[in-house]
C-alpha cells in the first residue's frame, strides 16, 4: 500500500493511505504532515495558514495561470500554494508560466467554477484544467462571474 505516516507527535502517528492527506506542495510527497482526521481535530484553519496567508477557510487558493506562448490559453485550479504550482508547471514546459490572479477558495468554490468553465475547456488529453478565452481579462470575468 502506498502510504505515509501521520506525524507521531502532532498527529496520530499511524500509517495511512496517501488519499488520507491533503495536498500541500511544501510537504513531503506534496502532502500535509498530518492526516485529514488529525487536521480536523487540530484546527485545520491554523495549520493551513502556514501554507498561504490569504487562503480560504479550507487553506486553498483558486489561481489563474497564463502561458507565454499564447494570450488565450489559461489554467485554472485550486492549490494551497499557487506560486509553487506555477513553478512546477514551469519546470515541465519550455514556455513561461505566469501567475495572473488568485482568489481564496472559500467552501471549495473552485469546484463550482471548474464546472461553470466546462464550455471553455480545451479539448486535449491531459488538459483537464486548461481553458481558452479571448483575453486574460475575459477569463477573469468568467471566473469572477461565478462568485460575485
Ligand atoms: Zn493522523
Amino acid at each position: 500500500m502506498a502510504g505515509k505516516l501521520c506525524h507521531p507527535r502532532n498527529g496520530c502517528g499511524k500509517l495511512k493511505p496517501l488519499c488520507d492527506f491533503y495536498p500541500c506542495p511544501n510537504g513531503k510527497l506534496g502532502l500535509t504532515v498530518n492526516c485529514k482526521g488529525c487536521l480536523k481535530i487540530y484546527n485545520q484553519k491554523r495549520y493551513f495558514r502556514r501554507c498561504t496567508p490569504t487562503a480560504g477557510s479550507n487553506g486553498r487558493m483558486m489561481y489563474l495561470l497564463g502561458v507565454s506562448i499564447s494570450p488565450t490559453i489559461f489554467k485554472f485550479g485550486s492549490s494551497c500554494n499557487p506560486a509553487r504550482r506555477a513553478k512546477d508547471l514551469q519546470a515541465n514546459g519550455w514556455y513561461k508560466v505566469i501567475l495572473l490572479k488568485t482568489w481564496p477558495d472559500i467552501e471549495n468554490r473552485g469546484v463550482q467554477v471548474h464546472k461553470a468553465l466546462t464550455p471553455y475547456r480545451i479539448p486535449a488529453e491531459h488538459a483537464r484544467e486548461w481553458y481558452a478565452a479571448e483575453s486574460p481579462e475575459a477569463m477573469i470575468e468568467k471566473i469572477e462571474g461565478e462568485f460575485s
